[in-house]
């Protein structure tokens, strides 16, 4: 069975992408989120990821309006899943919330319906008997501007119906994803399993005083072709993110080198609103980061 009828749960910084690319690929999506005051900034952020669209993909006016009418807004989960085929769950990353949420889901919602959890960093094992139907969960993990960023890594639990994993993989592919199946659980996933021990490993050359900055970054990019080296992608990826994963290794290793980064962050960055790239400042100045000016690689 193909999906028709897509709900995604939660209209925050993911949710809505996920919403806008959905109906933008033809499926009529109901958004839901837990009151219509949070639906309707869900709708003015609509506008401005039209634009977005505009801008990276040349979409077409058309083609958004027709994304738009294919959206519909509901704060009662009721409603919202009656005749969901497919519901992506991205409500807040707590566990007790997305607990929450899945009792709830799991009374309300028909038989048919295939849960996925768009959750970066909890495993679906963690949930699955919360669903009440185990065999139909699964996480389907979306990157940060969804659009650009068109990863879709599909990960099942020990329990996930074959079939029900094929759909979901058919569906991401539908709506523009490169789809990417894990074959079974990890932590991270593909993504963050390569990523975070090459960010932590570059902090750690800093802390311990073996490179500066652009040193490290340039050593990754002539090395290996790589556009962007750690110190750029740390920008990206936010300096408070970068902070609270160093702060939780360090508590958990006491290794005086996590704990270390961690100091240098909050005081170097995060006390001084150096926040990485949506703060126009972080490792680098933005918008013409000196990685990027010709002669850097020299
Ligand atoms: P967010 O805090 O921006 O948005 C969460 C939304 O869920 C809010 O609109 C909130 O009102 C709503 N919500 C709260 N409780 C709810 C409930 N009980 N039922 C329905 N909605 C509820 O969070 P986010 O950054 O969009 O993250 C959502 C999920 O996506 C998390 O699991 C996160 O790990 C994952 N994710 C986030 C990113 C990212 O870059 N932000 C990337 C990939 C995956």
């Amino acid at each position: 069975m193909e999906f028709k009828n897509v709900t995604v749960a939660g209209s925050g910084v993911l949710g809505y992408q996920i919403a806008f690319q959905s109906a933008f690929h033809g499926y009529h999506v109901t958004v839901y989120d837990i009151n219509d005051e949070i639906l309707e900034k869900a709708k003015a952020k609509f506008e401005v990821l039209s634009a977005a669209f505009k801008t990276d993909l040349n979409a077409t006016s058309g083609q958004l309006d027709a994304a738009k009418k294919r959206l519909s807004y509901q704060s009662n989960l009721g409603e919202a899943v009656k005749d969901a085929d497919l519901l992506i769950e991205a409500v807040p990353e707590n566990p007790q919330i997305k607990i929450g949420f899945y009792h709830e889901l799991a009374k309300l919602a028909p038989e048919k319906t295939v849960f996925a959890s768009n959750s970066s960093t909890l495993l679906p094992s963690q949930f699955a008997q919360e669903t009440g139907r185990p065999e139909r969960f699964l996480a389907l993990h979306f990157a940060n501007e969804i659009w650009k960023h068109n990863t879709a890594e599909i990960m099942g639990h020990a329990g996930t119906d074959a079939a029900v994993f094929d759909q979901v993989v058919a569906f991401a592919k539908s709506i523009g994803m490169v789809a990417l199946p894990l074959h079974k659980e990890q932590p991270g996933y593909i993504v963050n399993s390569l990523l975070v021990p090459l960010l932590s490993a570059g902090l750690d050359l800093l802390a311990k005083g073996v490179a500066d900055v652009e040193t490290i970054d340039k050593t990754w990019m002539v090395a290996t072709g790589a556009p962007v080296g750690p110190f750029g992608i740390l920008d990206v990826v936010g300096i408070t993110t970068a902070y609270n994963i160093n702060k939780m290794a360090a508590d958990v290793s006491k290794d005086p080198i996590k704990q270390k980064v961690a100091d240098y962050l909050k005081e170097e960055f995060i006390d001084k609103g150096k926040l990485g790239v949506e703060t126009g400042v972080g490792f680098y100045t933005y918008p013409d980061p000196s990685y990027k000016k010709e002669g850097f690689l020299k």
